[in-house]
């Protein structure tokens, strides 16, 4: 373990039972710089500003926020934080869109079609609200493209584009310490989800293939050097080959069951399928989730030439080929 690092994590408590926390990490160098600092709730700042201040800083002396993807857990404090320092926000264009909180029911776009019942789509509102609640509009944002290096007066972190939690997700990475910060991509102690995105493409608005691009950003961590990560739940990861790979494993396997599934029922919604994976354990936000991780690997699974899609009265069934 490297204490001298400049790096600071800082764990961050969020309002549900898993994760029950977010961790920021403050980058002791000159631009003094924060990445993913937590939702907007009175307690998270009032931890954030006291783990800052028995640093001897303030907020005022922010000078960059590095923000790895755009969830309310991750961005929601950044546009009070500019408010009081005057910060650069920085975040991938992809994900500019999910912290302007343009009203806009995003998850509505892709799960309207899935089968699940309209009562059942309240869930979403929930998300909406929650949205609103821990996070304030920012002022200005930056946005980049691609590949950026951020310079430190001592050192620079190499931005990655990695996309499959989230269309933007971009990961920060060391080159001469072969350490990563990783925001979402991959945690500890939880597999990640893919997430479903709309897309505009010229044949009209379509799902992101986000489980085929999680597969790709995870190999390519697997071919990077890297041996420590500081994940965005969590604690740091002291031997991320291996867990990245087990990663790589767990979404190959969890396709292929799914597959196995598909075989055997015949063509169904995704909701319907997501009550035969699961057993019918689902409640609330869980369906949501547990409808998007069936979603997202028959996406690849039609991708792959395996299963087909087809839409009969508004709604989405799948069948395996
Ligand atoms: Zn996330």
């Amino acid at each position: 373990m490297d204490n001298n690092l400049p790096i600071v994590p800082i764990s961050l408590p969020l309002p549900f039972p898993s994760p029950e926390s977010v961790n920021a990490y403050l980058i002791e160098d000159d631009p003094l710089t924060l990445v993913d600092p937590g939702m907007k709730s009175s307690r998270s700042l009032a931890i954030l500003e006291r783990a800052l201040a028995d640093r001897g800083i303030d907020f005022q002396s922010i000078k960059r926020v590095l923000l790895t993807h755009g969830h309310v857990d991750h961005f929601g404090a950044a546009g009070e934080l500019q408010r009081r320092s005057g910060a650069e926000i920085l975040i991938h264009e992809e994900d500019l869109s999910k912290i302007t909180l343009s009203g806009e029911p995003a998850n509505e776009i892709y799960l309207h079609n899935t089968g699940i019942p309209p009562g059942l789509m309240n869930n979403f509102s929930q998300i909406d609200q929650m949205m609103n609640r821990y996070s304030e509009p920012i002022e200005e944002i930056t946005t980049f493209d691609g590949n950026i290096s951020l310079e430190f007066e001592h050192f620079y972190l190499q931005s990655l584009h990695l996309p499959g939690h989230s269309s933007g997700h971009t990961v920060f990475y060391w080159p001469e310490k072969e350490l990563l910060l990783s925001g979402d991509i991959v945690l500890p102690s939880i597999t990640t989800n893919p997430l479903a995105e709309p897309v505009n493409t010229p044949a009209g608005v379509k799902r992101s293939l986000s489980l085929s691009q999680m597969l790709d950003s995870l190999q390519q961590l697997a071919s990077m050097e890297i041996n420590l990560v500081f994940p965005g739940h969590g604690p740091r990861i002291e031997n991320p080959p291996e867990l990245i790979n087990s990663r790589i494993a767990f979404y190959q396997q969890r396709l292929e069951e799914i597959y196995a599934l598909l075989k055997s029922t015949g063509p169904q919604d995704p909701y319907q399928l997501a009550q035969a994976f699961f057993k019918g354990r689902l409640q609330g936000l869980d369906i949501i989730l547990a409808v998007n991780e069936i979603l997202v690997n028959l996406d690849l699974l039609v991708h792959q030439g395996r299963a087909y899609e087809e839409q009969i009265d508004g709604v989405s069934l799948f069948g395996a080929c």
